[in-house]
């Protein structure tokens, strides 16, 4: 494969993350849904992904591996919103399922906070009988960004919980249009004045089932969408890079 000149990545960041700006404001500007422009926006970066790796050292990623799907994922509330609507979209002891999940796991993601111990995070609610994605369409900027190169930097990361935080062998292509693409979401919400702060997902999912209107309403006027929820860095200390 012919290596790609670097700065050749700054610019598809640069075009891409500012593409996606325009066009999330433009989105949430026409269309009251929050988690609607969301989804949006992740069906037109699976396509530009799909490019992206036909560019690519293959990956290791496979339907039904989720090896990666046992650690905290932040993400911000309208990502939040959207992965809650995908629950509430589904019926019976599928949606039962889903919610006891992700109480339990708020429970688990509180006590581990308290005790200082994040480093083991429990199986993601979201995950079916299957190990697949419950709400794949739907997964956070950080899930769709998340992937390896190397099954086995992957089991290794599983089986040893302090080596979670350790970056996989990844594909440059795939990489950059997930950071371009979660840059543009980010920075097309503040445009509109939303708040764009990370969440840890299954407290504020937990949160979200609970006060679905609560939490969109605070979003809605400017404050903090979760009361309870763990919250990360303020969004101006941890900038989006290529
Ligand atoms: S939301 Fe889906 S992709 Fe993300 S950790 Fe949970 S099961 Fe895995």
């Amino acid at each position: 494969m012919i290596p790609v000149p670097e700065p050749l990545y700054a610019a598809l960041f640069r075009s891409l993350s500012e593409r996606e700006s325009a066009e999330t404001a433009a989105d949430l500007a026409s269309d009251p849904s929050v988690a609607e422009s969301v989804r949006r926006h992740y069906r037109r970066i699976d396509i530009v992904a799909e490019g992206a790796l036909r560019t690519s050292t293959a990956l290791a990623c496979q339907e039904g591996c989720s090896y990666c799907c046992h650690r905290w994922v932040m993400a911000s509330p309208a990502e939040v919103f959207t992965v809650g609507e995908a629950i509430l979209a589904t019926r019976g002891a599928e949606r039962r399922g889903f919610i006891e999940r992700v109480h339990h796991n708020a429970r688990r993601a509180r006590e581990a906070s308290a005790q200082g111990d994040l480093h083991r995070a429990p199986r993601c609610a979201l995950l079916d009988d299957d190990d697949r994605c419950g709400a794949y369409e739907q997964r956070p900027s950080q899930c769709r960004r998340h992937h390896s190169t190397d099954l086995d930097a992957c089991l290794s990361a599983y089986l040893d919980a302090f080596q979670a935080g350790q970056p996989f062998p990844s594909s440059r292509p795939y990489e950059t249009v997930g950071a371009a693409a979660e840059a543009g979401l980010m920075q097309g919400l503040r445009q509109r004045g939303l708040e764009t702060r990370r969440y840890e997902l299954q407290s504020a999912l937990s949160e979200y089932l609970e006060d679905a209107f609560g939490c969109v309403a605070r979003f809605v006027a400017g404050k903090p969408s979760f009361r309870h929820a763990m919250a990360g860095p303020s969004p101006a200390s941890c900038p989006e890079a290529a």
